[in-house]
């Protein structure tokens, strides 16, 4: 399975059903400022983003003017954290993501693109 040339039509990194899914660490947490109190949340001593309806809150979805196709966007994509930037496109772990996910991805797109109207740009996937 080769690597979309686009991380906005694969997303499938930032879905998980786990709470744990994405540690954030101190240069994580400061990087996200104001954003952290609503993205972020703790469990002990460690932080984490939030997950919602099984993805990462910062993950929104945007319909495209040029072709009308509804694409994924990292909301903080100048500040996503550590672990993410990590996870290098068209890298084993990406191709793993990608081949455990796409069902849920594609099902994800597939119920939410219904709602999101020609003239909402953009909104979360919840
Ligand atoms: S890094 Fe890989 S799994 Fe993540 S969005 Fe990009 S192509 Fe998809
Ligand atoms: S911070 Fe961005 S890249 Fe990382 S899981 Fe969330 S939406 Fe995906």
């Amino acid at each position: 399975m080769s690597a979309p040339a686009d991380c906005r039509s694969c997303g499938a990194c930032c879905f998980s059903e786990s709470p744990t899914y994405v540690r954030l660490l101190g240069d994580d947490w400061s990087a996200l400022g104001p954003d952290a109190e609503h993205l972020a949340w703790f469990i002990g001593n460690r932080a984490y983003l939030r997950m919602e309806s099984g993805h990462c809150a910062a993950l929104v979805w945007q319909r495209q003017p040029e072709d009308g196709e509804v694409r994924f966007h990292c909301s903080i994509y100048e500040r996503r954290p550590t672990l993410c930037r990590e996870l290098g496109r068209g890298s084993p772990e990406c191709e793993a993501e990608r081949e455990r996910k796409s069902e849920k991805v594609a099902q994800a797109l597939a119920i939410r693109s219904t709602r999101l109207l020609p003239g909402r740009i953009a909104q979360t996937l919840s």
